[in-house]
């Protein structure tokens, strides 16, 4: 496996924080309870994820510390915000509650859950380790009152700012066959795409190629090649200044340009309606040319589709320099996902409970919770945690089956070594070559909003952004010129607000920032 310099620097800072947490006990996990405690719990996130008794990852976490979490969130209910809702309404809240950062917040604040400083202090070396090494981390779990009311976790780890998740996928054989290069700017993506579309690199006679297509729900990839988002609010790196993405200069450049890349079949006609599987129809069908998506499951479908589209080489490339010149990858992961677990002011263990979250701090937890239990989910081969065919060769990808084998974001801190190797040989490679150039830019992370902004966003955000969103659409596909209709536009999403949501924005982006 190829090491990059960031990942080397980050595992070892692995190690030196180890050795800290060495110092704390770690040689094997004490139980917590001798006699088995039983702590129930809620989970119902994403609208898709409840909490399942027989996960094996959260069994063999019973088996080491004596706590067994029982679920109470139900699965017949489809509507995560409705289940919690439910929950909270019910006479004894469950002891644990696990859900995103605001609303943990909001309850925390409403008296729900209890605050966990002095818990934190007592009974959790590791969590107060990470939370020292880390005040980030502390940051993202601490409430605008002062309290932290719930344990944060992470995805890949706290070391890197931002690691690669989605990159640029392009046609290698098609290029090759055109007599191309990978495009390195704005202009040669153009003129690739073009030659794609008019040059019939499938060879069929037919002029049926789709230059770019996008399945994540966007075409959020080409407003990053000029600087800007297609929708939200960022930073504004030349001011420091929170500003509403689809207001600025910068987007109105953006639209201009891809709204004529649509016009001239450029990108795929059927890009806002196409849906999730468009790697499928496009690749599958031998029409797609390039993409911008996730590294681990795109890298997978030249492989998929050697037999029916003969030489298919679908291969990750960097993402062209943008309109300054800079080659930049907006679209990576933050070191702090959104979810975490509480505890409930039900709850008669809150001191068992806190050692528990403690225990998924520790080295034996971010291990469980990254490689699965030891002779299901990986063996120990030359030292090293290697997954077991089962999980490699799982046929809904790795991510998937392991998330059904309890690996789930909350206040865990999972290693991004886990999923590394969950990826292909073709994943890897682009990875590498993404992290290993340091184009991953670092999100606009905001703090959780107090509740004055809670009011303000409930009220404006969502109308001013379908605004933006629909208009977005009218122009790129030409219902409406952009220079006849900008400035009513402008006018109309300020008539609306936009100012006060800025305004908040940049009020928690600053707490979280400075
Ligand atoms: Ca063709």
């Amino acid at each position: 496996m190829k090491k990059s310099k960031r990942i080397l620097a980050a595992v070892l800072a692995a190690v030196v924080s180890l050795g800290v947490l060495t110092s704390c006990g770690k040689e094997k996990v004490k139980p917590i309870s001798e006699d088995g405690l039983e702590l129930t719990m809620f989970m119902h996130f994403m609208n898709y994820t409840v909490y399942n008794d027989d996960w094996p990852i959260f069994k063999k976490a019973a088996e080491l510390t004596g706590v067994t979490l029982k679920g109470t969130a139900s699965e017949t209910v489809s509507d995560s915000s409705q289940a919690f809702n439910t929950m909270l309404a019910s006479t004894t809240l469950p002891d644990i509650i696990h859900g995103g950062f605001t609303n943990l917040n909001e309850i925390g604040k409403d008296g729900a859950l209890i605050p966990l400083e002095d818990l934190i202090d007592e009974y959790a070396p590791h969590i107060k380790a990470m939370f020292e090494k880390y005040p980030q981390l502390r940051k993202r779990a601490t409430a605008d009152d002062g309290h932290i009311y719930y344990i944060p976790g992470s995805l890949s780890g706290m070391d890197a700012e931002a690691l690669p998740s989605l990159g640029w996928f392009i046609r290698q054989d098609w290029l090759d066959k055109l007599g191309l290069e990978q495009p390195k700017t704005i202009d040669e993506l153009e003129k690739v795409w073009t030659a794609f579309r008019n040059d019939d690199p499938n060879g069929n006679g037919i002029k049926d190629e789709v230059p770019f297509f996008s399945r994540v729900g966007g075409l959020g990839s080409l407003f990053h090649l000029f600087g800007t988002n297609e929708s939200g609010y960022m930073l504004d790196e030349k001011t420091g200044k929170i500003v509403y993405a689809p207001i600025t200069p910068e987007f109105k450049t953006a639209i201009k340009k891809i709204a004529e890349w649509y016009k001239d079949g450029l990108i795929d006609e059927e890009v806002f309606t196409r849906g999730g599987q468009c790697r499928e129809q496009l690749l599958g069908g031998n029409l797609g040319g390039s993409t911008h998506d996730w590294f681990s499951s795109t890298a997978s479908y030249s492989a998929r589709y050697a037999d029916s589209v003969p030489g298919i080489n679908f291969i990750p490339m960097a993402p062209p320099a943008d309109v300054n010149g800079k080659v930049v990858e907006w679209d990576s992961r933050t070191p702090v996902h959104g979810y975490g677990w509480g505890i409930s002011k039900d709850n008669k263990y809150p001191e068992e409970t806190m050692k528990y979250f403690d225990f998924w701090y520790t080295e034996e937890g971010s291990d469980l919770i990254s490689f699965g239990v030891e002779g299901i989910h990986y063996n120990v081969v030359d030292g090293k945690k290697v997954f077991t065919d089962k999980v490699l060769n799982a046929e809904e990808g790795v991510p998937t089956y392991m998330r059904g084998q309890g690996q789930v974001e909350t206040g865990v801190i999972r290693k991004f070594d886990a999923e590394y190797q969950g990826m292909t040989k073709e994943a890897q490679k682009g990875w590498d070559m993404y992290n290993d150039n340091g184009w991953c830019k670092k999100q606009t992370e905001f703090d959780v909003l107090n509740d004055e902004e809670v009011a303000i966003n409930g009220k404006y955000n969502s109308n001013i952004n379908t605004f933006a969103n629909e208009q977005r659409q009218k122009w790129i596909m030409g219902a409406d010129d952009v220079d006849a209709t900008w400035d009513k536009y402008v006018e109309t999403i300020k008539s609306m607000h936009v100012d006060e949501m800025i305004k908040i924005n940049q009020a928690a982006y600053d707490r979280l920032n400075k």
